[in-house]
């Protein structure tokens, strides 16, 4: 897991072309190919998208994961590394997320600012998904601008400024699901995988995952079979999958108890399509709203 890891202080010597190398469809469009911006690199999309959002013009901000890809067990390719080795600012979820960051502080460059974004928020034992939770997003954006800080003190301002527009919006997301949630005639959700423990949490549903903390963990029978009897007697009336993942586990727990399915993005990847449309985090939130309340019968 760590042979990439190893060989990064060899690959610092390229340090002049990585720039080249940077992944053009991950990067802002409007920030590619200017000079003077602060090269910066975020492990996956949440936090690419807050990145960019505080950087603004003034950086050149990298996803590490590719647009639709899974991050849960992404490994960076050896361009990443160059790339991962040239930016000033990486950015980190922590929690265990990146396993393929392990011991990253000893190897990358000593200019490199490190943010690790959910340090101290994880506190749902192991589970790495604090984006999830608007709370806990606007936490995030302010360790990303103390990074941001740090790596460029000259532009302090304009990253403040970005930052506090992003935390409105991250605020009114919290009011809206906050007021969305409020009136419901049922808390359970039975979700694809365990990301949404934080958001549960913070407006008081009841999570059940078919699958574990990772996407990959496949549900044994018996485990199977205890999803069904919660939906059961839970009176669950929708399943949700992922937009990433096969919705066949849902639709098998939907079919074996009367339910539908509807989709709840856990924000990990959006696809070059769906990038393509204009969605964001925050279009995607206001989705998983939607379908939250459908789910809830909220009024
Ligand atoms: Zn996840």
């Amino acid at each position: 897991m760590n042979k990439k890891i190893v060989w990064l202080p060899a690959i610092l010597a390229l340090a002049a072309i990585a720039v080249l190398s940077v992944r053009q469809a991950n990067l802002r469009p409007q920030s590619a190919n200017r000079p003077n911006q602060l090269l910066v690199a975020a492990s996956f999309y949440p936090l690419y998208f807050f990145a960019s959002q505080i950087g603004g013009a003034k950086a050149m901000v990298a996803n590490l994961t590719p647009n639709g890809a899974e991050p849960h067990d992404y490994e960076p390719t050896s361009q990443d590394m160059v790339l991962l080795a040239n930016s000033r600012l990486l950015i980190l979820n922590g929690g265990g997320f990146e396993a393929w960051a392990k011991n990253i502080e000893k190897n990358i460059n000593p200019k490199t600012e490190l943010v690790v974004a959910s340090q101290g928020l994880i506190d749902q034992t192991t589970d790495p998904h604090t984006w999830l939770s608007p709370l806990l997003a606007q936490k995030i954006a302010d360790r990303i601008t103390q990074g941001f800080i740090k790596a460029d003190p000259n532009n302090t301002g304009y990253y403040q400024t970005n930052a506090q527009i992003l935390k409105n919006e991250l605020a009114d997301l919290d009011t809206v699901f906050r007021q969305g949630l409020s009136h419901c005639q049922k808390k359970e959700i039975i979700t694809s995988h365990a990301a949404f423990g934080y958001l549960a949490q913070a407006y008081g549903l009841r999570q059940m995952p078919i699958t574990g903390l990772s996407p990959e963990a496949e549900p044994s029978p018996k485990q199977l079979a205890e999803i069904t009897k919660f939906a059961r007697d839970n009176g669950v009336k929708y399943i949700f999958y992922e937009n990433l993942a096969s919705p066949k586990l849902a639709q098998t727990v939907a079919r074996e108890i009367g339910a539908k399915i509807l989709a709840l993005n856990p924000l990990e990847s959006l696809s070059p399509t769906e990038l393509a449309q204009g969605k964001t985090y925050l279009t995607e939130m206001q989705n998983n709203l939607t379908n939250l309340r459908t789910a809830l019968l909220c009024e």
